[in-house]
């Protein structure tokens, strides 16, 4: 691998140096070899040999430079002050086969200054869920972090229940959050320069070519943000925690914790069990992205140049990038063209969902099966099924809509319409109850059904031999959503 271990050159506040806590008797989950190709990890015998040891905490290999960071954040709302690496740690920094920086960060590495009341550990389950969240994501073409493998052991972790302790390698284009420089601003004011043009000159390095080099970064990040949110909503996925401490810098998906996609479309849905007030619903997430930048973007007002009216045509940009990248992709999902006409018919068909409580993955897709049936049997059953749970009354709002739908269609090129859709709609989203059927065989000591599912998930927009009925069930109408609980 291409190591550029350069965090460790920063201010000596912002990290701890430290080596993981091993694992008792670490063994295989799962390894992604894509990734492993993508770094170069594959190309060294030793750390191939050795993964499952190095995952485990048990060997450190020279070149790596373990660290916990420094970071803080406003959680729910709320300054929380210093959080920081808990349980993870960034082992190394390394250059991708695209010349991109990479960060391998083991999370569920052990004890570090940052724990406050926390083991340090990560369990098996949250372990699964956050590796093919992030495989899923990655596939559905949406910026997020990613990982190499996950381990697990023998390690007991009291939870709610007493639990495998497991490691998860994760690999993101940065681990540096929005929270950091909240931290900085607090307990280190003096280092925000060097830190700043550390982000630039690492993640950001066209931004050197602005005149105002800070400033361009920070509409970068704004902009970044807005498109990132704005793929979650297309996709229906929910975060469920976007603390400040969770948003990366870099506007990829980070920090899985109480994730959902969404099933049976309801906007006002809540993922996370402590989530009593519902900031974090699905349909908040814009807002909720403009707020943290609201109160991240301040701190900067102490470099020079930055002010309170420049900071303001930075987060300008907010609201018309995300519109923009939304409603762009809601056509494409329609396969119809950016225009009034295909939006006020995207709404509608919205609507249809969240009246009828339609699963969002198995509609969209379905509408394949109404354009083009001949090639598409698998959404023509979709569609069947999506017809059949309309009660009377939306019938003919269904039959009205499809016609005036299927109007616009035919003035276009069926070609172009059906590619938009079938690559803007997939057939296979992470659903709670297929993560949980994965959970509970590995739970059991067997890994086939995590190798399955993310089989599965690495072609979410074609239909798979692999797949079976139960990967693209929605949950009956009348069962609500399981929101998940954060204790991970
Ligand atoms: P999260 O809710 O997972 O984003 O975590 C919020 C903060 O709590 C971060 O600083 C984590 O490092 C820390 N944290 C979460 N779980 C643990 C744990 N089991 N042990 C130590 N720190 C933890
Ligand atoms: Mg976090």
């Amino acid at each position: 691998m291409r190591y550029q271990n350069t965090y460790v050159n920063l201010d000596t506040r912002l990290y701890h140096e430290q080596p993981p806590t091993p694992l008792d008797n670490p063994r295989v989950g799962h390894f992604n070899t894509q990734v492993a190709q993508q770094l170069g990890w594959a190309n060294d015998e030793d750390l191939m040999t050795n993964w499952v040891e190095i995952l485990g905490g048990q060997y450190v290999p020279a070149n790596f430079k373990p660290l916990s960071m420094a970071y803080a954040g406003h959680q729910f709302g709320q300054w929380a002050g210093q959080l920081g690496d808990g349980r993870g740690l960034l082992m190394a920094q390394v250059l991708d086969n695209d010349g991109q920086p990479q960060d391998l960060h083991l999370k569920g590495a052990g004890l570090t200054p940052y724990s406050r009341m926390g083991d340090g550990r990560a369990v098996l389950r949250s372990t699964i869920r956050e590796y093919l969240c992030g495989h899923a994501l990655t596939q559905l073409g949406i910026p997020s972090s990613n990982a190499l493998g996950f381990v697990v052991s023998d390690t007991r972790v009291r939870r709610e229940r007493i639990e495998a302790g497991a490691a998860l390698m994760r690999v993101a284009d940065s681990h540096i959050r929005l929270g950091h420089v909240e931290w900085i601003a607090s307990f280190a004011p003096d280092v925000l320069g060097e830190f700043t043009d550390y982000m630039i000159d690492t993640y950001y390095p066209e931004c050197r070519d602005s005149e105002a080099p800070v400033l361009a970064f920070l509409t970068a990040v704004v902009e970044r943000t807005a498109r990132m949110i704005a793929d979650w909503q297309l996709i229906g996925f929910a975060h469920g925690v976007m603390n400040t401490d969770n948003l990366s810098i870099t506007g990829s998906t980070l920090d899985f914790g109480p994730f959902g996609f969404m099933e049976r479309f309801n906007p006002a849905w809540i993922n996370n069990h402590s989530d009593h007030t519902g900031r974090y619903a699905y349909q908040n997430q814009p807002a909720i992205g403009h707020w943290n930048l609201n109160v991240w973007l301040p701190h900067f007002m102490r470099l020079e140049g930055v002010t309170r009216e420049t900071l303001a045509d930075c987060l300008a940009p907010y609201e018309a990038t995300f519109m923009q990248h939304y409603q762009q992709g809601l056509c494409r999902k329609l396969g119809l063209p950016h225009q009034r006409e295909s939006l006020s018919l995207a709404f509608e068909w919205l609507t249809l969902l969240e009246d009828n409580l339609l699963d969002y993955t198995n509609s969209f897709r379905a509408l394949l099966g109404l354009v083009a049936p001949a090639d598409h049997p698998y959404e023509q059953k979709l569609l069947d099924t999506m017809t059949t749970e309309l009660s009377g009354d939306a019938q003919q709002v269904w039959q009205d809509w499809s016609a005036r739908y299927l109007a616009q269609i035919e003035q276009l090129l069926l070609e172009q319409a059906v590619n938009d859709m079938t690559t803007n709609n997939p057939v296979y989203v992470l659903r709670n109850s297929m993560a949980q059927r994965a959970i509970t065989a590995a739970e059991q000591g067997q890994f086939e059904e995590v190798d399955r599912v993310f089989r599965l998930l690495a072609n979410p927009y074609s239909v798979q031999d692999i797949a079976n009925d139960l990967d693209s069930n929605a949950p009956a109408p009348d069962t609500p959503q399981m929101p998940i609980s954060c204790s991970s």
